[in-house]
């Protein structure tokens, strides 16, 4: 089943059972503590928290999302993206636990022919938080799902909240097992690769008050008005019902795949573990596929590159997938033949990537030529140090590596990779050292600046070393953007 009829099918039938039609809301988040849209409920937090009274009691949605709290899992999970669409319905003091959980037992196991995903029953694991007795009953003894395959989380798995004062509570998970060859048995407890998360029921009934994050905090009590938020991941049902190996594979992403292996040369063979040679490149040709996904539907809903906010994650998006090229080999400008093939493979369920495209690629373009200029400069910097260095007998140094970092913008994954093919190492270390100073200093200005209002959130992740460029951003509440 494409992806294009997986989301017909999920508007249809909540449409038929009372839903009002909402189409999806920009990446860019209408709700202004998020830079990007994260998840289905977003656009609907006011109605979710009675800010404003909602114009109907039940929606549905096909919500796009950007979660680059995700990137470094990109390629090498089977289910992570950068950029997905979340299939959700929604009650607003409407419908509340037994109706969710039977209606989205209902759509994932009716026969295709009968309109629904049929999911066969014996491969769909549940979990519910540990004392939502309420929610493991429904399943057990409305829906009929064996006690053994229901499994029971605490709060760090199956607890919604915003992490603030305000609407929570319990939440129900269903996992798809794709069988013995992905891993060990014993449910979704046992194996993330195996059981895969595909669907994420939110039951809104309490009222929660201070407390320390997600998972330390005082229950006030119920909510007047219980709310239903789900949200399913349309490319991870996409990989199952299209029998692929991952959602890179997806008829959504999968050309830009190929079109990566095709311009590289290299055979892409769905490996997914690293002692598998084909592994390091599978894994590029899936980064690529997803970047460069991410970075056409965040042009087209107005993103442009910048050095901060979401510019900057766009920037690093291209830059990565212009990397992972480059580490397969291609070092010629590539978007020009990757971008037209995301376009052609999102234009049905996104006509505007096609409408808007000579200005979404414009800008994509210019990004890439001013990369590998970037790359270009840095590289006779480089070759200097390295002549040098290997005059002296000796790695290169913090203070070059800094440098080409500092006045190059290059990053030092490219000066390690470089500096490595002329049979060299680098004193990656000093680099480190040079960086957390700069940081420091930073700091320091910072907090002058604020006198003493500084956020240091922030520099927590800095300090904790290593570059954080993307943190946090699928917390609802407390994005913000690092550069690293
Ligand atoms: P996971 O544990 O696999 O990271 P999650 O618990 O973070 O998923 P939720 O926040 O519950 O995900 O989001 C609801 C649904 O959205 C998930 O059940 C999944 O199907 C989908 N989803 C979440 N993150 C991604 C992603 N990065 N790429 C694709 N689908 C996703
Ligand atoms: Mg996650
Ligand atoms: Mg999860
Ligand atoms: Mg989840």
């Amino acid at each position: 089943m494409k992806s294009h009829e997986i989301v017909r099918r999920w508007l249809d039938f909540f449409e038929k059972k009372g839903h009002q039609v909402v189409p999806s809301a920009s990446l860019v988040s209408p709700d202004p503590s998020l830079l990007f849209t994260v998840a289905g409920m977003v656009p609907f937090i006011p109605y979710l928290t009675a800010r404003e009274v909602p114009p109907y009691t039940r929606a549905t949605s096909v919500q796009k999302c950007i979660r680059t709290a995700d990137i470094e899992e990109v390629g090498k999970t089977v289910r992570h993206g950068t950029f997905f669409q979340m299939c959700g319905n929604f009650s607003f003091g409407d419908y509340f636990k037994e109706e969710a959980i039977a209606m989205a037992w209902e759509l994932l196991t009716t026969p295709v022919e009968a309109g629904g995903y049929g999911l066969p029953a014996e491969k769909l694991w549940i979990t519910v938080y540990k004392d939502d007795d309420e929610a493991l009953t429904i399943w057990r003894d409305q829906v009929g799902v064996p006690a053994e395959r229901i499994q029971k989380f605490g709060k760090k798995d199956n607890y919604w909240s915003t992490g603030q004062p305000g609407p929570a509570g319990p939440c129900s998970e269903i996992f798809y097992d794709r069988g013995p060859a992905y891993g060990a048995e014993g449910g979704p407890a046992a194996d993330d690769n195996r059981y895969v998360e595909i669907w994420n029921l939110v039951f809104m009934q309490y009222q929660r008050g201070e407390g320390t994050g997600k998972e330390d905090f005082e229950i006030l009590g119920e909510l007047p008005k219980k709310n239903i938020d789900t949200g399913l991941g349309m490319e991870r049902l996409a990989m199952i019902l299209q029998g692929v190996e991952n959602m890179y594979e997806t008829d959504q992403v999968r050309p830009v795949l190929d079109k990566a292996a095709e311009l590289s040369g290299k055979e892409y063979t769905s490996a997914e573990t690293d002692d598998d040679p084909h592994h390091a490149d599978d894994v590029r040709m899936r980064v690529v596929a997803d970047h460069v996904r991410s970075a056409l539907m965040l042009i087209s809903d107005g993103v442009t590159p910048s050095n901060e906010g979401r510019g900057y994650v766009l920037r690093r998006l291209i830059r990565r997938a212009v990397r992972a090229m480059r580490l397969l080999g291609v070092e010629e400008a590539c978007l020009p033949q990757l971008l037209p093939a995301s376009r052609d493979a999102m234009k049905g369920t996104y006509p505007e990537v096609e409408a808007d495209f000579e200005r979404i690629s414009r800008i994509a373009y210019a990004e890439e030529r001013a990369f590998l200029r970037t790359i270009a400069s840095g590289t006779a910097r480089l070759e200097d140090a390295v002549k040098e260095s290997k005059a002296a007998n000796k790695p290169l140094s913090g203070e070059d590596a800094f440098t080409l970092h500092d006045t190059y913008g290059f990053p030092i994954d490219l000066t390690l990779e470089m500096a490595e093919e002329a049979g060299l190492k680098v004193d990656e270390a000093g680099f480190r050292k040079l960086m957390a100073e700069q940081r420091a200093r930073a700091r320091e200005d910072a907090r002058e600046k604020k006198a003493g209002h500084a956020d240091t959130s922030v520099f927590k992740h800095l300090l904790a070393g290593g570059e954080t460029v993307f943190t946090g951003y699928d917390e609802l509440t407390t994005e913000s953007t690092v550069r690293g």
